[in-house]
């Protein structure tokens, strides 16, 4: 595949007539672009929209105005579309392709973008008269568990002398999550209840769940699928990836302890899964592109279908992962939120690719959409752990806010708020936007026996 795909999209002199686009500390610059799905305040029905500065272009009104005459009609109806499935199932060739339009649109020096900005009050949006909503119709969704440093840490808890199974450095490890649960940045998760136990073998009881935790996640929606029976080949696998956002999969850890033996996780897990609602595509992230993690030499060799050069050379992608809280008290006191860990999606075991080709490598046919997430990003250093299972070592080492409050796991009301963003020299900075959440209290009902 793989020669460069850098283009004047990545110019970092290239300016927006959007003022805000043009600001250093903007996470959506003219280079970013990010698709999403939005919708008015004063309309139902959801929108296609391009993030630029603090305004968002509708993909909708643009279309009426006549100035997405240059893509093709297939594009140009996906643009108009409720979701960005089928902007997806077009592939990457035709998501670069409108990338381009785009950008010569909202370009201060273009012919295109002159004529944008005589319709701006159109065209734009102002983010604080929307709301966003989850970006494509998710038919499946797959959690990985590709961090080593993560896998280790909890395993090691668990199992002190014997941290990693034996199967860990031979394929990415998986299991199949729950789509109808995710919600959006924003939205609030309940805190579930679930069966558990005070000792390892029961009696279990049904209880709010007291050990609630987020697990820091980059997620990947899925382009063109492959067709059931067929799989993906690694040295492809860009192909197959749209683009990629941030997810916080909430976990219930009590819950997960009692029931994830022996299938995996399951009601621990799939009660609520948050993601940041705008995809940055993968040719936003070209500049960011970097080696897989070296894999020690005493590790395994890949096997063919998971080795590949293209992948190894620059199958990771270099963004600054953190995780940030703001209790109950630090909103009443007016305080701000408070960095809980920072780490960087490069100290992956596993690339993204590798994933992907693993999960099609059975046939399992993936569809535009499909969101596939990466497991807790936790590096090497203490700082940088992605869950709070980690931070607080399973409660032996309670964490110390500046309210001088402590968390080993969440409180209701706890907000928890994760950024990501990619920093080169020579290129514009890109973020993610957050993905944030806040826990609220468990319903008192008692599962099965609600009145209605
Ligand atoms: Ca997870």
């Amino acid at each position: 595949m793989t020669q460069s795909l850098l283009d004047e999209t990545h110019d970092p002199s290239a300016t927006s007539w959007v003022e805000s686009a043009n600001a250093p500390d903007t996470e959506f610059p003219l280079a970013n672009l990010p698709f999403g799905i939005f919708r008015h305040d004063f309309e139902e029905r959801p929108r296609v929209g391009i993030a630029i500065g603090d305004r968002v272009l509708d993909c909708l009104a643009t279309v009426h105005e006549g100035l997405f005459s240059a893509v093709d009609p297939a594009v140009k109806a996906a643009l108009t579309s409720w979701s960005l499935n089928a902007l997806m199932a077009l592939g990457r060739e035709d998501a670069r392709k409108v990338r381009r339009v785009v950008h010569r649109l909202l370009r201060a020096d273009t012919a295109e973008g002159k004529g944008a900005r005589a319709v701006a009050a159109d065209v734009l949006a102002s983010t604080d008269s929307i709301g966003m909503r989850v970006p494509a119709e998710i038919g499946d969704y797959t959690d990985f568990y590709a961090s080593v440093h993560h896998a280790t840490n909890v395993g090691s808890m668990f199992r002190p002398d014997d941290p990693l199974l034996p199967n860990y450095k031979w394929m990415p490890i998986g299991y199949h999550g729950r789509a109808s649960s995710i919600v959006a940045s924003g939205a609030s998760v309940r805190r579930p209840r679930g069966q558990t136990v005070a000792r390892p073998e029961g009696p279990s009881a049904v209880t709010p769940s007291a050990r609630m935790d987020y697990e820091l996640e980059v997620g990947a929606y899925v382009a063109c699928g492959n067709r059931q029976g067929d799989t993906i080949a690694l040295a492809q696998a860009d192909d197959y990836l749209f683009g990629l956002c941030l997810v916080n999969d909430w976990s219930a850890r009590d819950v997960q302890q009692w029931e994830y033996q022996p299938l995996g996780p399951f009601l621990a897990k799939n009660f609520a899964t948050s993601v940041s609602p705008w995809v940055v595509t993968l040719d936003a992230l070209e500049p960011f592109r970097v080696p897989a993690t070296v894999r020690p030499s005493e590790d395994p060799a890949l096997l063919p279908y998971l080795e590949d050069a293209t992948d190894r050379t620059r199958g990771g992608f270099g963004i600054t992962l953190e995780v940030w809280l703001r209790t109950a008290a630090m909103r009443i006191a007016g305080a701000g939120a408070e960095r809980l860990s920072r780490g960087d999606f490069s100290s992956m075991y596993w690339t993204l690719g590798q994933m992907l080709t693993h999960h099609a490598s059975s046939g399992c046919n993936l569809r535009p959409g499909d969101l596939i997430a990466s497991g807790t990003v936790s590096g090497p250093e203490r700082g940088s752990r992605g869950c709070l299972l980690e931070l607080a070592w399973r409660g032996q080492e309670p964490i110390t806010l500046s309210t001088g409050e402590t968390r080993v796991f969440l409180q209701d009301g706890d907000e928890i708020t994760m950024r990501g963003w990619c920093e080169r020299d020579g290129f514009r900075r890109i973020g993610f936007g957050e993905c944030a959440g806040e826990l609220r209290p468990a319903l008192a009902d008692v599962p099965g026996a609600s009145s209605n």
